[in-house]
């Protein structure tokens, strides 16, 4: 265990469907006045350098945020076809970087805080259970000088977030909750913990909006899960919506080379109704710029 660091694969495609997913979604419930509580049970450490020694072994980004942002902000020619969704995305991982090289890639709690509210309104709870990516999270948030509006566990998020649902009444009286699930499925339990997490979470809250990321692989488990949310979501009566992108394999692959991840998932339960369209516009036009070869597609479903 722990072997896991989000540091070697921090803006590859999946970061990307990941964070353009929770951006849209947070922006559909920022709408609504009432103060909404975040919770991210898999934080990382929260900000990563795409230039340092994790993210170079890897070039994770190289095949994710890093030719997105050549290719829809190019500095000569004609930039790609975008969506304000993906506009919305890169204008915040810029934000990050002023001086317009990709350095500083902000992970899900940094993408929640920067949509977050004023007047404290809003609340984000992060959990981090590696040791050091815990220290480094809490470090990067400490400069944030957030208050009380955010808080840092280094606790397991599956059992931290069990207290902290349904969440507190915000003014007005309604409870609301956005939940980030994204483990690093190193152990192959992480599977079932999801499941039935889920299953607990929405029985405690079920109007919560879940969201679930997950990888696209070779691996009964990782099969079954979208099924088995899927299926859960249906038993409750509660919407769902899917969202797969694969980007292919590398062209220029020798046989012998595992071809790392190639794709990845959301899932997502009681989804804004504007989420579908959204993804419909947008995972075609980033499968242009990401797709680089045999496997490439994506696909959004929903139902309930
Ligand atoms: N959500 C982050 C983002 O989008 O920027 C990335 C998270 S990374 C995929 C998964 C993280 O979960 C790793 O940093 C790992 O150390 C941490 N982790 C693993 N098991 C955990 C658990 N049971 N509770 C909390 N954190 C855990």
């Amino acid at each position: 265990m722990f072997s896991y660091r989000h540091a070697f694969h921090a803006g590859n495609h999946a970061d990307v469907l990941k964070h353009i997913t929770l951006m849209a979604t947070l922006r559909h419930l920022m709408l609504k006045e009432t103060g909404i509580h975040l919770i991210d049970t898999h934080a990382g450490a929260g900000l990563y350098r795409l230039d340092g020694d994790y993210a170079e072994k890897g070039g994770e980004a190289q095949d994710g945020i890093v030719k997105l942002m050549a290719a829809m902000r190019p500095t000569e020619g004609q930039p790609a076809e975008s969506t304000p969704a993906i506009d919305d995305y890169l204008d915040l991982v810029a934000d990050f970087n002023p001086s317009g090289s990709l350095r500083v890639y902000p992970g899900s709690p940094f993408v929640m805080h920067r949509l977050m509210r004023e007047a404290s309104r809003d609340r984000l709870k992060l959990f981090e259970l590696h040791p050091t990516d815990g220290k480094t999270l809490s470090g990067n948030v400490a400069q944030l000088e957030a208050g009380r509006s955010i808080t840092v566990a280094r606790e397991d998020g599956f059992e931290g977030l069990r207290p902290m649902l349904p969440p507190p009444p915000g003014a007005g009286g309604s409870r609301r909750a956005l939940v980030l699930i994204d483990p690093s499925y190193e152990i192959k339990s992480d599977y079932h913990r999801v499941s039935a997490c889920i299953q607990e979470s929405i029985k405690r809250f079920p109007t919560g909006c879940y969201l679930v990321w997950y990888p696209v692989i070779p691996r009964p488990e990782a099969h079954d899960l979208p099924r088995r949310l899927r299926t859960l979501s249906q038993q409750a009566q509660r919407p769902w919506l899917h969202a797969t992108l694969a980007i292919g394999q590398r062209p220029d692959m020798e046989i012998n080379e595992r071809p790392g991840l190639t794709a990845s998932g959301m899932f997502v339960i009681n989804p804004p109704h504007t989420l579908k369209a959204t993804l419909q516009a947008s995972l075609p036009l980033l499968l242009k710029v990401l797709g680089r070869g045999r496997g490439q597609a994506q696909s959004v479903e929903s139902g309930g």
